[in-house]
């Protein structure tokens, strides 16, 4: 799960770490607040959205010479114009995709007077099971740029979790930004701050980019992206209670409606499985078979009827789907109650695209009945190869 700018920087402040004074606005109205409140005479109007590049954004409906999603304001007044201008518009990022994204929400902060830029993320390592500190010298930028035109201008610093962070670990990070005295200080206990908050709050990701020496000196957090594992979430309430939906792929959302694993994917092939090994293998040998899946689906193992029909409309409401590869295997979800899903399912979202059903285990006999005597166009496969080929064949012949 991911979360806006203003709430990482709201956790963040409770582990003591240096951030920017900041108010979040949802109309003008708040923003003046919001800024009346900042000592000034510089302000900084931020788009909340959950996508990074925001600076260098442009929105949809504003001239192309319109200044982007983070805009410097040296008055209330600025504020204001650059909040009425912001709000309701449509951004697009670097990491939007061109629809872009609506921006609802602002966050108006002190205007900070920048001498350096430094890059600082981390992230659960799945290669060494540790966490990865990764740390650069070229902040504010494209990390992505810097990792591949001058990679050994960024540092990483594994941390074994068991062992907890080290004093030389600090001591790492801050000779990989390249600091001296006061600042070198800082950053050593910056870094300890952040491993805190990234193990307590069970972070799968934390960026901080730029992370900023101001010209006073002071180290500060400027701009900060987090997610977190959603298999943690029910430790943390507070966090759980910053979800914005409207930030997410309405079909995912859904979905967890129905504690349904979905995740949108890019190809045409819909596909409803029990498990995620099966899931995986299935979206494997449609590959293999030439065509792509047009999503990830686990409804899991006690899956009903009402689950079913919920998994049916949500791959249906992809108009990108043009084919339905269901693959169960029946354990202590029965065949014969999977196959009454299917076709009450089936005929409740009046099913207009081809569908390859391949069921195994408990009751199959009695499944494939239902299924072959329901009237309805399904497509019975025998096994998992079988079924993937079923479905590409169909959906070429339906193009
Ligand atoms: P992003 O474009 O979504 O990554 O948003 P950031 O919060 O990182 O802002 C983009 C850039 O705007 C930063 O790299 C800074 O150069 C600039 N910026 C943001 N806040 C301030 C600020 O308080 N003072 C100054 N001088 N520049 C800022
Ligand atoms: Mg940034």
């Amino acid at each position: 799960m991911n979360i806006h700018e203003y709430q990482a920087k709201q956790l963040l402040s409770k582990f003591g770490i240096g951030i920017p004074a900041g108010h979040a606005a949802l109309s003008v109205d708040e923003a003046v607040a919001g800024a009346k409140q900042l000592p000034g005479p510089l302000y900084v109007v931020k788009a909340q959205i959950h996508a990074g590049g925001r600076g260098k954004g442009k929105f949809v409906e504003l001239p192309t010479d319109a200044k982007g999603g983070v805009r410097l304001a040296k008055s209330i007044e600025e504020v204001e114009a650059h909040a009425a201008e912001m709000l309701g518009n449509t951004l697009v990022t670097i990491q939007t995709g061109d629809a872009g994204k609506q921006v609802n929400r602002l966050y108006i902060t002190d205007g900070v007077d920048i001498a350096s830029e430094y890059y600082l993320s981390m992230v659960v390592d799945r290669a060494t099971g540790r966490i990865a500190m990764i740390v650069s010298t070229e902040g504010g930028m494209d990390i992505e740029d810097v990792a591949h035109n001058t990679p050994e201008k960024i540092t990483t610093i594994t941390i074994d979790p068991a062992a907890g962070f080290m004093p030389h670990h600090g001591r790492a990070v801050a000779f990989a930004l390249k600091l001296s005295g006061d600042l070198n200080k800082q950053a050593q206990k910056l870094a300890r701050q952040l491993f805190d908050a990234f193990v307590a709050l069970d972070c799968e990701m934390l960026e901080i980019n730029p992370l900023v020496e101001t010209i006073d000196g002071k180290l500060l957090v400027l701009d900060t992206k987090m997610s977190f594992d959603s298999n943690a979430l029910y430790r943390h309430p507070d966090v759980e209670a910053m979800r914005d939906e409207t930030e997410e792929d309405p079909m995912e959302v859904e979905a967890s409606k129905y504690d349904l694993a979905y995740i949108k994917l890019d190809g045409n092939i819909g596909c409803m499985v029990n498990g995620a090994g099966l899931a995986m293998a299935t979206m494997d040998i449609i590959k293999l078979n030439g065509a792509f899946p047009a999503n990830f689906l686990d409804v899991g193992g006690g899956a009903n009827k009402e689950k079913v029909t919920a998994a049916f409309k949500i791959i249906l409401s992809d108009p990108a789907v043009e084919g339905i590869l269901v693959n169960i295997f029946g354990g202590i979800m029965r065949c014969d109650t999977i196959a009454e899903g299917i076709v009450a399912a089936a005929r409740e979202v009046d099913l207009s695209v081809p569908l390859v059903v391949r069921l195994e285990g408990t009751n199959v006999q009695l499944g494939k009945d239902i299924l072959a005597n329901s009237g309805l166009p399904i497509v019975p496969a025998d096994d998992l190869g079988d079924a993937a080929r079923k479905i590409v064949a169909e959906v070429k012949q339906a193009a």
